[in-house]
């Protein structure tokens, strides 16, 4: 027997039906609360005038994705809270980690790095000092 997931992978997309901006969040959220986004989806109103296009894709085996539903704003905005409710904010250090370049820096005899294009000290290899300092487990005081 296999544990059941804790989590599943939830893909929201909503548009207009103009098809001015749309939105995709797509995040692994409580069972629960997945559960609970695909009901409140299911649930909406069908509005097939006006209203906002919700298309929901939430990982439970032998369940067809929610495709291309057309719900109230008032459900839409539901929706897009709920799903929000379970999104952690991305601190500064998430977003550095997600930015800064993988790839090594490569350093020309002046010591600009070419890989980057960045004059000395290449600022991809400042974060990543920085993000290994913080990944060092805290240093105890005897
Ligand atoms: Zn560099």
């Amino acid at each position: 027997m296999t544990t059941p997931p804790q989590t599943r992978h939830v893909t929201l997309c909503v548009t207009h039906p103009g098809g001015d901006g749309h939105l995709t969040l797509d995040h692994h959220i409580p069972v629960d609360a997945a559960d609970a986004l695909l009901a409140l989806v299911l649930a909406a109103p069908d509005t097939p005038d006006g209203g906002r296009h919700v298309t929901l894709h939430v990982s439970v085996p032998g369940r067809h994705p929610v495709d291309c539903i057309e719900v109230d704003d008032a459900t839409a905005d539901r929706v897009i809270a709920a799903m929000r409710a379970h999104m952690p904010e991305r601190t500064y250090v998430d977003l550095l980690r997600e930015l800064v370049d993988p790839d090594d820096c490569h350093f020309d005899h002046n010591g600009f790095c070419q890989a980057h294009g960045f004059s000395p000290p290449c600022p991809h290899a400042q974060a990543k000092t920085l993000l290994a300092a913080l990944d060092q487990p805290a240093k105890e005081t005897p």
